[in-house]
């Protein structure tokens, strides 16, 4: 038995066997080798595997999304295929001596390179795609297995890090649990576990050379603990509190259908956060009463290029539909920071956090802004829709937004296609924003306050540092103050404000916040009845 600490994300109990994940992005050794001709072998054996990988994908993506999306994988088997990359892989091993997974990966990096300084737009866009596949062939040389989630069993995930885009991926019913090296209490990553329900751990100390897909473990979300290889005594002990916390579950079940009003009668509305489509069910199941933060950036993560204009009225649309005329405030993209998808080509930056992210992206390029409004106000139609932007910091962004709006509505009226104005609110996750909340408030329908920036760039904290999770405090009186003025600004203005930030769910403050007068609380789904049941007892 070995036991790890670490920090929990979300508590809960699992028990499982452990798959482990290597970073896509893993360090390759330079190695001397003896035997190029062997080496080569290696190599072309390896092509063989990876293409028989993409051939997998392709046709499971063929079922899943359609012919048109599946194409990528068609497209890296192409290039796989090609000769000037595998010639120039097998020059180098031959010239230098050096080990296939180094030669892949240094020619991967050249040819990605050269692709990315090209005018042509589509040839600039191969540049990922190179990476992608070089990628896939350092993790077939070096043994790292690809997850199949088609054939995995329910298993829980240990890795060194998980990108947003990575987690999105993932088949949720297949994930137990979560375990990682590195990570943020704060970052997506940890949203999203949150957001799906599923225990979760960062910062554990384990060495993942040393452990072995299949190993059995135990999460222990309440004291933070991975335990693997656990004794029959460990293993009876996690399945009784399994057991404990379903029980608790059952009980919160009672308070579905009642409202969420204290005993003398003021009440909040309490909404649930999602990040696609199929986390309906989880608003559904929780009985929360719409839905407060649709973050569809996550639509465009984990793929090769831009969702188009129906794909995303599609992914609305449903949405809308199953919420059958409850509130659904879909948050326009918030890509950028720790949300990185390569189509985009943010390139680097010193501090992302600070960077070219969000309404900024959506300003800079309204094409990509325009195709997302264009799709929101089509869906609109079928149901109670509103739109929030984030990462607002001033009066002029929110007229630059309002212009572009206007112009995608002339747009619609001159095509006759259908909708109906959104109730348009802002997303207040900057100081700058707080501060000039009065402003804001005569210029949109509602408030809606992002703790988990807010705390970031009110106390300069980095949300994704691990080694300042103890500085990171959401309950700083400064960050409270903020909020508290942002709620009188919004009522003196006759609109409404809400929390979407996680300090939303915090049990600690729920009491403060209706005492506060914020109109909504917009939660993990799994919060839901856990906080209706503290605002009865109020
Ligand atoms: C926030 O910042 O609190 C928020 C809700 O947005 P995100 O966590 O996606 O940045
Ligand atoms: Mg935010």
């Amino acid at each position: 038995m070995e036991r790890y600490q670490g920090k929990t994300v979300y508590k809960g109990i699992a028990v499982g066997n452990v798959v482990v994940q290597k970073s896509n992005e893993q360090q390759v050794k330079r190695t001397k080798i003896e035997n190029a001709a062997e080496e080569i072998a290696r190599v072309e054996a390896a092509v063989l595997i990876a293409q028989t990988q993409l051939q997998k994908l392709y046709d499971k993506a063929v079922k899943e999304v359609g012919e048109a999306s599946a194409a990528i994988f068609e497209v890296h088997q192409m290039m796989l295929e090609d000769s000037d990359y595998q010639d120039a892989i097998q020059n180098m091993i031959q010239t230098e001596l050096v080990n296939g997974s180094y030669a892949v990966s240094m020619i991967g990096d050249n040819f990605s390179e050269m692709f990315a300084t090209m005018d042509d737009d589509y040839m600039k866009a191969r540049a990922a795609d190179v990476k992608d596949i070089s990628n896939r062939l350092v993790r077939v040389l070096d043994g790292v297995e690809d997850i199949d989630w088609s054939t995995m069993e329910p298993s829980i995930i240990l890795a060194d890090d998980l990108s947003p885009s990575e987690t999105v991926q993932m088949d949720k019913d297949k994930i137990l649990a979560f375990v990682t090296v590195h990570g943020s209490t704060n970052s997506h990553t940890a949203i999203l576990a949150r957001m799906m329900n599923i225990p979760a751990l960062i910062g554990v100390p384990m060495d993942l050379d040393q452990i072995r897909t299949g190993d059995q473990a135990i999460v222990d979300g309440i004291e933070g603990a991975l335990i693997l290889h656990p004794t029959e005594e460990q293993l009876q002990l996690a399945q009784n509190q399994i057991q404990i916390e379903q029980e608790k579950l059952q009980l919160l079940q009672t308070l579905k259908g009642k409202e969420n009003v204290t005993s003398d009668g003021r009440s909040i509305n309490l909404y649930a956060n999602i990040g696609c489509v199929s986390d309906v069910a989880y608003v559904m199941e929780n009985d929360a009463g719409g839905i407060g933060l649709f973050r569809s950036e996550f639509l465009y993560l984990g793929r090769e290029d831009f969702p188009t204009e129906e794909e995303q009225f599609q992914s609305y649309k449903q949405v809308l539909q199953m919420m059958a005329g409850k509130k659904v405030i879909i948050r326009t993209l918030d890509i950028g920071a720790d949300k990185q998808v390569d189509y985009f080509e943010l390139g680097k930056e010193d501090n992302p956090a600070l960077g070219y992210r969000a309404i900024r992206i959506c300003l800079k390029q309204p094409d990509i802004f325009k195709t997302q409004l264009r799709a929101l106000l089509r869906a609109s139609v079928y149901g109670n829709l509103s739109v929030m932007y984030p990462m607002i910091i001033s009066a002029e962004e929110v007229k630059e937004i309002q212009k572009i709006v206007a112009e995608v509505e002339r747009e619609l009226d001159e095509e006759e296609i259908p909708y109906k104005r959104p109730e348009q609110g802002i997303m207040i996750e900057t100081p700058a924003a707080a501060l000039i909340s009065d402003e804001l408030a005569e210029m949109v329908d509602f408030f809606s306050i992002g703790t988990n920036d807010l705390t970031q760039y009110t106390l300069a904290i980095d949300r994704q540092n691990q080694r300042l999770e103890d500085f990171y405090n959401p309950h700083h009186k400064a960050v409270l103050k903020l909020i508290q003025m942002v709620v009188d600004n919004a009522h003196k203005c006759g609109i409404w404000a809400g929390i979407c930030g996680e300090l939303g769910a915090d049990q600690e403050l729920t009491e403060t916040f209706v005492n506060m007068g914020l109109d909504e609380l917009s939660v993990a789904p799994s919060m839901v009845l856990k906080l209706r049941k503290i605002i009865r007892a109020m």
